[in-house]
């Protein structure tokens, strides 16, 4: 049933609903409210502070006066008191006001208190009478036109459609066993709660009921093979090219490489493996091993990057590594020339290169595979799952091995790589020394600029990530500029610095990232666009501006710039916050240098919307689940293998509704994950 046809709301109403992606009853019913206005505790006057927000139960002392103020806006005013005191309660431009509230009157009001010159007053607060009793008010997100209370009436009404029985996506024997209440109690509950209790009740009922059908819709995913692949390998190459590197793997690579190659030869469905290692941890000779073997058996390796430097950086490492092979490599980006892309796309559509590294340019519709065998992206959280999706299409099921630094929450790498296999590189080259990571103030800059000319002047170099001037800002080209130049023209006169930040054209910001790998300048200012990959062994200095602006996940990818050669390399944090909180979470970088650990914190610190930066993650939008709460993660977790152990298979009778909303679930918002 559409919005318009409930009582009172015509088409017009529809259409604001729509913008708020509400279209039926149904998309209403799970329309939750963002917070609540708690009218259950209320306030005595005479205790209110400026600043806070309060309910109190009050009489109405004064009629309602409307004046005319400046802009022909309407100002209204009342006294109120309680058996403590009295306060003004004033509404702007509402001229019901007056005839809504009645002189004498008891009501409650809910509002923002300010306290000037002439005592407190509550600033356009809601109220309702006594007599309707304390609730909890639901408030909802709103759009121009649609305010919550409005929002709140068409939810009440929709509840009311709700027949005696509802289906229950949840089993009744679950719900008993895990303590859950029924659905259409939780739907009550979570709109118009009678207590905090019955809130907290209907939450976790929904909460776990949106996980649950996450899980057990991205195991189902995991179940549906992507069919029989095309691509028969049948010889292992990854001892011969063991030989080709100029060091000797680690275990955690070796195992890496073992089960890379168990699934491309042993089995006839496509590997599907998402290879998870710290910064410097050694993915990328996991990967080139696994493009030689499959190479060596006849068929092409695509190897893809996010950025160009880092695809030419790559195609650099390769083209060494494989200097003494028959593997013909390409690079395909695009920046190059329209006339080379047409060239190497030519090639790889005739078989004639084994091996392609490259960018986005790889997944255009321009370029075609003669046989493409194994596809792997690097850095995985920049691509979107139909990225990975499309260059997969370009062969026959190829083999798929997608690489990631961000290291996830176990809890939360089960659910989201839910349809990938997974081995961890929790090991790092033996010659790598951990980065020595010091918290410090603005003060001490003079300090740690001797300190960063010391490892220059014995030839390193150093990166200074540059301050933020303005909050939520991550990349911010005035600051950097002047930053730079006020480096160059005092403290560093003497010394080539370089800068890059998100304003730097590509080719130039390309230009200087090779030049710094060649150490033609001692000294990288920049923003955060160096987070990603650029391996510059020499580098053996971080300093990190404003530190508390930064996610821990984000320090930690950024510290992965230094320690990557044999040097002692060093973080320096730069912070002039003291707050407990700040110094908790730079306290944990300065403690650990294990990427997971970290994760874990920041997780637990910040939540899942910052942790993944952008909705980088590919998972279908939550109404109410929130990742970072652990212990539901956990318990949806235990509630998908029970019903599976219970039911067998999802498509068992008794679980007809609850797969109904796994399909329903992926289709709204999972596109990005199915296709
Ligand atoms: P990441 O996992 O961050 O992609 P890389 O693959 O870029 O890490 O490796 C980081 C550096 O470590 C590279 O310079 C690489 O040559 C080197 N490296 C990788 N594996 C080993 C190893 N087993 N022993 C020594 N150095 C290694
Ligand atoms: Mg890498």
């Amino acid at each position: 049933m559409p919005v318009s046809g409930l009582k009172g709301f015509g088409q017009k109403r529809a259409e604001q609903f729509e913008k708020l992606g509400v279209r039926s009853v149904g998309d209403l019913l799970t329309f939750y409210p963002r917070t609540y206005e708690d009218w259950t505790s209320v306030e005595k006057i005479e205790n209110v502070q400026d600043g806070g927000t309060y309910c109190i139960r009050a009489v109405l002392g004064t009629p309602v006066s409307d004046t005319r103020i400046a802009g022909g806006r309407i100002l209204s005013k009342a006294s109120v008191y309680d058996d403590t005191g009295a306060l003004k309660v004033v509404w702007f431009n509402n001229r019901y006001i007056s005839q809504m509230l009645v002189y004498g009157g008891e009501y409650f009001f809910f509002g923002k208190i300010t306290v000037d010159n002439y005592g407190a007053q509550m600033l356009a607060p809601t109220f309702a009478s006594v007599a309707k009793g304390a609730v909890i008010h639901p408030v909802y997100r709103s759009t121009a036109g649609l305010v919550s209370k409005t929002i709140s009436a068409a939810v009440e009404q929709s509840l009311k459609l709700l027949p005696e029985q509802v289906n229950d996506p949840i089993p009744e024997q679950i719900r008993q066993k895990y303590n859950l209440c029924g659905l259409k109690q939780a739907l009550l509950d979570i709109h118009f709660p009678h207590t905090r209790e019955a809130l907290e009740e209907a939450r976790r009922r929904l909460v776990t009921e949106e996980l649950l059908v996450l899980n057990l819709g991205m195991r189902s995913m995991k179940q549906q093979s992507r069919g029989v692949s095309g691509v028969k390998i049948e010889k292992d190459f990854s001892a011969e090219f063991e030989t080709l590197l100029p060091f000797a793997l680690t275990n955690a690579q070796r195992r890496a490489i073992a089960d890379c190659v168990s699934d491309v030869t042993q089995k006839s469905a496509p590997m599907n493996r998402l290879v998870q290692g710290d910064v410097g941890s050694g993915k990328t000779a996991v990967a080139a091993s696994v493009c030689y073997t499959v190479a060596k058996n006849g068929f092409q390796a695509a190897f893809m990057a996010p950025t160009e430097i880092l695809a030419r950086q790559h195609f650099e490492t390769f083209s060494k590594l494989f200097a003494g092979t028959d593997l013909r490599l390409a690079l395909l980006t695009g920046s190059l020339k329209e006339s080379e892309k047409k060239r190497i796309r030519a090639s790889l559509a005739d078989g004639e290169i084994d091996f392609v590294v490259g960018t986005h340019a790889l997944i255009t519709d321009k370029t075609e595979f003669y046989n493409l065998g194994v596809a792997v992206t690097d850095e995985q959280h920049r691509f979107g799952v139909a990225q990975r999706a499309k260059l997969l299409g370009k062969g026959d099921n190829p083999h798929l091995l997608v690489m990631s630094a961000t290291p996830i929450p176990r809890t939360l790498g089960l659910i989201i790589f839910g349809d990938l296999d997974i081995s961890v590189i929790d090991e790092l080259p033996p010659s790598r020394k951990a980065v020595k990571t010091v918290m410090r103030g603005s003060a001490d800059r003079p300090k740690i600029y001797h300190f960063i000319r010391q490892e220059i002047a014995a030839g390193r170099q150093a990166y200074i990530v540059c301050p933020l001037i303005e909050e939520g800002e991550t990349d911010n080209v005035a600051s950097a500029e002047e930053y730079a130049a006020e480096l160059m023209l005092r403290d560093f006169s003497d010394i080539p610095v370089a800068v890059v930040h998100g304003k730097t054209k590509p080719d130039e910001k390309e230009r200087i990232m090779s030049d710094f790998a060649a150490n033609k300048y001692s000294l990288l200012v920049a923003t955060t666009v160096i987070e990603v990959g650029v391996d510059v062994p020499n580098a053996s200095v971080m300093v990190i501006e404003n530190a508390e602006r930064f996610g821990l996940s984000q320090l930690h990818q950024l510290r992965g710039r230094v320690g990557r050669g044999e040097f002692q390399s060093y973080c320096i944090l730069i912070s002039d916050m003291r707050n407990p909180l700040t110094t908790e979470r730079l306290r944990v970088m300065c403690a650990t240098n294990d990427g997971f650990k970290i994760a874990d914190e920041d997780l637990k610190m910040r939540g899942p919307g910052d942790f993944f930066g952008e909705r980088q993650h590919g998972l279908p939008q939550m109404s109410i689940a929130d990742f970072a709460d652990t212990k539901m993660l956990e318990l949806s977790q235990k509630i998908a293998d029970d019903i599976l152990f219970t039911y067998k298979d999802l498509r068992n009778d008794e679980l007809r509704p609850l797969k109904a909303e796994v399909d329903r679930l992926f289709a709204r918002g999972g596109q990005n994950i199915m296709n």
